[in-house]
């Protein structure tokens, strides 16, 4: 078994509480570490810059912060490359280390001010979504009661990203936003961390309209494990399988993808409670579906897309 995982919050915790040990072999608090990687066989996992709801005035230092936090703990010590481009990717792919991707959910303190786009880009930065739920100077997110889309600023935000190689991400974004970043973007996009709305009615997943866009342009939806967004009540894997077998429905095999947001949550899919359980999962997967289609749910299809958006 090989795992990519499009969304977790460990960063958020570890920010929080600078005591959490992200190699510790031991209860860490972490739902997301480096043994948990290794026994899952987790290449890339993908660390989201997001502060806390706490933070009032978000601001460019923060970014900064959570950047070096990354920098400094889970990329320090040379067993977690940081996946910049498609060569760090390979290395990962076919060597020893572990790969993490770092990404930007919530761009409200980069105030559409492109030089500090470029910096978070030097940094590693290779993913952003442009809100978290609700609205910010580009764009509205999906609980924000107005349901606008990308202001002017907003969409010239996505035009700076396509040149730059930083990957668009969906998954907040209000469905009006969703639309106008399929109009605006010349990139496939995605949706990191958002299951089927058809199966559950949460507002944090896609409509079948829009997860046929994600399947047309070439873009990756994430099955995330976020109990709500698989059931309303009584989320098991069995009921992540429907999300599943709806998107294949839809014609998704080659878009589906794993977002677990683990570290994001304060409850957990029984059996899929940290990322050292992915083998559940996996186990769930292979008796139901052809190994190609869980290959390509479980690593292959990130492995794709990345090797086609990451720079050489
Ligand atoms: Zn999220």
């Amino acid at each position: 078994m090989i795992v990519i995982d499009g969304h977790c919050d460990a960063l958020l915790k570890m920010y929080e509480d600078p005591s959490l040990d992200f190699f510790s072999s031991g209860p860490s608090g972490l739902d997301v570490t480096y043994p948990r990687m290794c026994r899952s066989n987790i290449k890339v996992q993908f660390f989201a810059i997001y502060l806390s709801e706490r933070i009032k005035n978000p601001r460019f230092d923060h970014y900064l912060e959570y950047a070096d936090l990354f920098h400094r703990t889970i990329a320090a010590g040379g067993r977690v490359r940081p996946i910049k481009t498609r060569r760090d990717l390979e290395a990962v792919m076919n060597g020893p280390e572990r790969g993490a991707l770092l990404t930007l959910e919530g761009a409200d303190a980069l105030q559409g001010n492109p030089l500090y786009l470029r910096t978070l880009y030097q940094l590693g930065v290779r993913l952003i979504g442009t809100t978290w739920n609700y609205a910010n100077w580009a764009a509205d997110g999906v609980l924000e009661p107005r349901q606008a889309g990308f202001t002017r600023q907003g969409k010239s935000f996505i035009k700076q990203c396509n040149e730059l190689g930083i990957v668009l991400d969906a998954s907040h974004l209000s469905v009006r936003a969703f639309w106008d970043l399929a109009e605006c973007s010349n990139k496939p996009f995605v949706a990191t961390h958002s299951n089927s709305k058809a199966v559950c009615g949460h507002p944090r997943n896609l409509d079948d309209d829009q997860i046929r866009e994600l399947i047309r342009i070439g873009g990756r939806i994430g099955l995330t494990f976020v109990p709500w967004f698989v059931a309303a009540q009584g989320a098991s894997i069995t009921g992540l399988l429907k999300h599943i077998d709806h998107i294949l429905s839809l014609g998704g095999a080659g878009a589906l993808t794993l977002g677990s947001d683990f570290d994001g949550i304060d409850r957990w899919i029984p059996q899929l409670e940290h990322a050292g359980q992915f083998d559940r999962l996996a186990l769930e997967l292979y008796k139901r579906y052809p190994d190609d289609i869980v290959e390509g749910i479980l690593h292959a299809n990130w492995h794709s897309f990345l090797m086609e958006q990451l720079p050489a």
